[in-house]
């Protein structure tokens, strides 16, 4: 195999096409979130679809929690008929095209569109990250510091894109733009991420040699060995992790739903005397995500021995989400009593602490999954991972239908109550969680 040096701070060339991939990717995902429930509960005089909020959440719910369900079916599709590099330009393709759906203003293209960005996702975002990890050999010390870079570029697409799509919908002073020209955006970014990518097919070149190369007992066929106990438990211990990621991402993923109502209804949309449009709220949490990812690195590195477990860093994630909703009990309380306005400070508050339990989570799930799954089923607990998300969602989708029904500071305070309870049970596992790793941390 060559050793590809040639890229970023002597990262394979590929990885390069790969992150801007991804970035354009998840620009036209976060663009077209952003306004989603928005849109659907906009008024027909506003141009939107004048939708009972708790049936767009609901919509809402099954859409995002569908887009990564449907990694399960494009990992598999991937392996096992058309490879990953297919899998992702086709995928990047029925993507584009379901958000030039939403561009059209009809009920019947609105539900094609989002049918078609839950199969493009489906077949790209699993793939995507296959691929990053196969720009390396086995043994290759990089890959870790290439996923970082790889969730910098999702971060990237995902921060810069609410703010192109937000401006184009609700206009740059909110008070009023074309719901359709967003989701065009949302298109052209993924038109453009294609474009790159089949140009930068030659730098995948050794990662698709090495996929194509690996021996997997799923394409031979060849019958699977049985589990070894340390392997039980090892998968035993991806099943706690598994119900800790769902409940993080049930509180965590309401950022586009409960808490994008909170910020378009009960926020004052105003900063340094400019009024800006509500959706732009959705860019803080990647923000924070770009300025702290070194700082959390630094961090875990210079603690050294003394570095947090996963488990410990599970729990605190889980702490930090429920801290973040327990900050919104105050504001709530504030907005739904006298009907004021809040101060954006809060849900900017909010996201702060909701990006550091991120940190804490998301990138530590992945690298933990990643090495607790024995080999041979690797794929599929990474497709696993990705349903913690899908059911997070479809959870949060549902928690967020509850948002004109119910008093805001209770269902903000249901919310804390859960996560927070869930940390603290969490903390109380650490230790047999940890016999159940088998050395792993
Ligand atoms: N923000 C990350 C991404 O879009 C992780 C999302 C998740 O797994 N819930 O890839």
């Amino acid at each position: 195999m060559t050793t590809d040096r040639d890229g970023w701070a002597g990262h394979p060339k590929g990885l390069s096409t790969l992150f801007f991939t991804e970035m354009w990717e998840r620009f036209s995902y976060y663009g077209m979130r952003a306004l989603l429930i928005l849109y659907m509960t906009a008024p027909i005089a506003a141009g939107g679809l004048a939708m009972e909020t708790s049936q767009a959440a609901s919509i809402y719910g099954w859409y995002t929690s569908g887009v990564y369900a449907a990694a399960i079916p494009g990992g598999f599709i991937a392996d096992r008929l058309i490879g990953q590099y297919r899998s992702v330009l086709i995928g990047g393709i029925i993507i584009a095209l379901g958000h030039f759906c939403l561009a059209v203003s009809s009920m019947p293209f609105f539900y094609l569109g989002l049918s078609l960005i839950v199969i493009g996702t489906g077949l790209l975002k699993p793939n995507i990250s296959t691929m990053v990890g196969s720009l390396y050999d086995e043994k290759d010390t990089r890959r870790d510091a290439g996923f970082s870079i790889f969730y910098m570029g999702i971060n990237l697409g995902a921060g810069i894109a609410p703010l192109i799509t937000g401006a184009l919908a609700q206009g740059l002073d909110g008070k009023g733009g074309n719901w359709h020209w967003g989701f065009a955006a949302a298109g052209v970014g993924m038109t453009l991420g294609v474009i790159q990518y089949v140009l930068g097919k030659p730098r995948l070149a050794p990662a698709m040699d090495r996929l194509a190369a690996a021996p997997t007992a799923r394409k031979s066929g060849v019958p699977a060995q049985p589990f070894t106990a340390v392997e039980w438990k090892r998968i035993a211990a991806v099943g706690v992790f598994f119900m800790a990621a769902v409940l993080f991402w049930s509180a965590f993923e309401q950022a586009g739903s409960s808490l994008n109502l909170f910020a378009d209804r009960m926020t004052k949309l105003e900063a340094l005397g400019r009024p800006f449009p509500s959706s732009w709220f959705q860019a803080i949490n990647s923000a924070f995500l770009i300025a702290l990812a070194p700082v959390f690195a630094w961090v875990w590195v210079s603690l050294k021995k003394r570095e947090p477990s996963s488990p410990a860093k599970f729990t605190i994630g889980l702490l930090f989400v429920g801290l973040g909703f327990l900050l919104l009990v105050p504001a709530a309380t504030m907005a739904q009593g006298s009907g004021v306005l809040v101060s954006p400070w809060w849900l900017v508050g909010v996201y702060f602490l909701h990006t550091i339990g991120e940190l804490c989570l998301s990138p530590v799930g992945l690298s933990v999954v990643t090495k607790l799954a024995p080999v041979r089923i690797a794929g599929l607990m990474m497709g696993v991972w990705f349903l913690a998300t899908s059911i997070g969602n479809k959870v949060g989708g549902y928690v967020a239908g509850f948002f004109d029904s119910f008093p805001l500071p209770s269902l903000f305070g249901a919310v804390a109550g859960t996560t927070i309870g869930a940390a603290v049970i969490l903390a109380l596992l650490i230790k047999p969680i940890r016999r159940l790793m088998g050395g792993i941390h």
